[in-house]
């Protein structure tokens, strides 16, 4: 399948590593070109790593999303090297586990701010150029708990639906524009954010962290962990152009994770 990437123009936030890295590298193997952002001068080395191993052209931003500020200026970094965006990816380090009171007011601001401030001011800032070519893809990571929380992720089962009320309104806002809004919620991904979940699991329940990754694997019905890269596929799908007439969705990348119907 032909999924028309060649020559569109990406932004992916918070792609040093772990899923949004791997977005930045499916994209660019698409033939997009690729600007991408995380808060360490390490994002120049992935990007041109990802070039070299694509053919494709790959700008690494350092910016940190949670930034107002950063967020324009990467944009803007963007426009000036590729000359727009059609297609944003927003993302971020995930929120802290632990139960309600282990949070300070100042974390749940801060996971407001990260989680949430972010996607809204990228979309502030990337939605006019999509308007006025009228096609865009806006693509929000987010995460299965916006199906099923997750016991001990109450920072992320709280402001994650936040982000499916603003996505799932935006898109009927900016259909009549061509652009479509999609969230795309990982199940349990072997990335660093995982690994951590799992040290902090194994020091909350006693046992390993590797006991605690295979308490995960046992829930989910494919009996592992998923992959970047099967994550990415879908960022590649649905931004692609024969995605355009799916918005207004969530899909899971779970191996069957969650249980609901819906
Ligand atoms: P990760 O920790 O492995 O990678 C996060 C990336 O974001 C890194 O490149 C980091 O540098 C960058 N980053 C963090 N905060 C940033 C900021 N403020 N500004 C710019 N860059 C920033 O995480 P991951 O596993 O790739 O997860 C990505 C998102 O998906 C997180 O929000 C996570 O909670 C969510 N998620 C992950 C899983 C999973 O199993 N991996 C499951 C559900 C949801």
């Amino acid at each position: 399948m032909d999924l028309g990437l060649e020559g569109r123009v990406a932004f992916v936030a918070a792609a040093s590593r772990g899923l949004g890295r791997a977005i930045v590298e499916e994209l660019a193997a698409e033939g997009a070109q690729v600007a991408c952002c995380a808060r360490g001068d390490d994002i120049a080395a992935v990007a041109a790593m990802v070039a070299k191993a694509t053919g494709a052209d790959v700008l690494g931003i350092v910016a940190d999303v949670s930034v107002p500020a950063d967020v324009e200026r990467a944009v803007r970094e963007t426009i000036a090297r590729f000359g727009r965006i059609d297609i944003l990816v927003t993302n971020a380090g995930g929120p802290p586990p632990g139960p309600f009171e282990s949070h300070s007011p100042d974390v749940w601001r801060r996971t407001v701010e990260v989680n949430l401030d972010s996607v809204v001011n990228l979309t502030r800032a990337a939605l006019p150029g999509m308007k006025e070519r009228r096609w865009g893809r806006i693509l929000n990571v987010t995460s299965i708990t916006v199906k099923q929380p997750v016991e001990g992720l109450i920072l992320s089962n709280s402001i994650r639906a936040a982000v499916t009320g603003f996505a799932r309104t935006i898109a009927n806002e900016v259909a009549p524009f061509g652009i479509t809004v999609n969230n795309m919620l990982p199940g349990y991904t072997r990335t660093e954010r995982l690994e951590q979940l799992a040290e902090s699991n194994a020091k909350a329940k006693g046992g390993t962290a590797a006991e605690a990754l295979g308490v995960w694997e046992k829930q989910v019905p494919m009996g592992r962990v998923g992959a970047p890269r099967e994550f990415a596929a879908l960022a590649a799908f649905l931004a692609s152009e024969r995605a355009s007439y799916i918005t207004g969705q969530n899909i899971a990348v779970d191996g069957g994770w969650i249980r609901g119907l819906l």
